[in-house]
């Protein structure tokens, strides 16, 4: 099916875009790599008079370092330039990696962070590790910048704390501590994870364990009792002694997720899933 008419406008700055949008209202969206946006308009499940390409906006491209150490991330990243990026590489290697495994290669180089977050399909992998890293989303609009805890962006399927004007400008990771180490572990039979599970191991941080379970549910969730648990390990606990504490409480918390039957997979099947991959994901940040 084709898209319904719209006026396409290609804004060459964030201001533009901006301002664009605080004209046009509700007639218009925006379009980063059009993956799930083009989709969505052919299938006539969504409907804009207008639709403003930021792909021009260069701002929305950067990944650099701020002057408070965090990686800010341009919401105009694609998922295979965020995987190959040098300082990805080398501050947060499992999100990375995570960054090279989304979907298919046509996806990773057309498909933007910026979009994966704003379309809030529940069955993605980004959110889930942006979570456990405790990254900030930057959000615009004509009158200023806000920040949103990543743990508070997503609040129900297809649904974000964004405003109908704002744009998601970039996505800001916290440094990370001398030892942290981060990992990632999906699982599904389609292109897009059943369950996916992300790890944060801190020997020197306040909290020692960063754990968050995504696709689950409409939103990623922390897996707070197995959190408390890791409070009370020794930073430098091998694995073996680390999932001997951590697996009955991971087990127990999983099963109280309120997950539903769908087409990846029973409710039960993923809550086992879980399991399994948090102890994979821990495996990694361990060893
Ligand atoms: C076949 C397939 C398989 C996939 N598998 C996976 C997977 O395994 N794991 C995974 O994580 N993801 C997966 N995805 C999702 C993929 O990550 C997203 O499609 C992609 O990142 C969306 O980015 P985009 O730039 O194409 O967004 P668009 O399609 O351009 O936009 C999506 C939505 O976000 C809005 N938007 C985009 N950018 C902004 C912005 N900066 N500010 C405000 N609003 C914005 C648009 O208005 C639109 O509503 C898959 C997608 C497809 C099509």
């Amino acid at each position: 099916m084709r898209p319904a008419r719209f006026m396409l406008h290609r804004p060459t700055s964030l201001r533009e875009a901006l301002a664009l949008k605080a004209e046009l209202g509700e007639a218009a969206t925006f379009h980063a790599g059009g993956t799930e946006l083009l989709v969505a308009l052919k299938a006539h499940v969504l409907q804009y008079d207008h639709v403003i390409d930021i792909k021009q906006v260069q701002e929305l491209r950067e990944i650099r370092l701020l002057d408070d150490g965090a990686l800010r991330i341009g919401s105009l990243s694609t998922h295979h330039v965020i995987a190959h990026d040098p300082l990805v590489q080398r501050l947060l290697p499992g999100y990375a990696d995570l960054s090279d495994h989304v979907a298919n290669i046509r996806v990773r180089v057309a498909g933007t962070l910026g979009g994966v977050l704003c379309f809030a399909e529940p069955h993605a992998d980004a959110p889930t590790m942006l979570c456990a890293l405790d990254a900030r989303i930057v959000l615009a609009n004509t009158t200023g910048q806000r920040n949103v805890p990543s743990r508070e962006f997503h609040v129900g399927e297809f649904a974000t704390a964004r405003k109908d004007d704002e744009l998601l400008v970039s996505i800001d990771v916290p440094p990370q501590l001398p030892g942290d180490r981060s990992a990632y572990r999906p699982f599904g039979h389609t292109e897009r994870p059943a369950v996916g599970v992300a790890a944060v191991w801190s020997p020197q941080g306040s909290q020692r364990l960063r754990l968050w379970t995504g696709a689950v549910v409409a939103v990623p969730v922390a897996l707070c009792k197995a959190q408390e648990v890791a409070q009370s390990l020794p930073s430098q606990a091998p694995f073996d002694e680390v999932w001997r504490a951590l697996e009955p409480v991971i087990t127990a918390e999983a099963e109280q997720i309120d997950a539903h039957d769908d087409l990846h997979g029973s409710a039960d099947y993923k809550k086992h899933l879980v399991t399994v991959l948090a102890q994979r994901a821990l495996q990694e940040c361990l060893q």
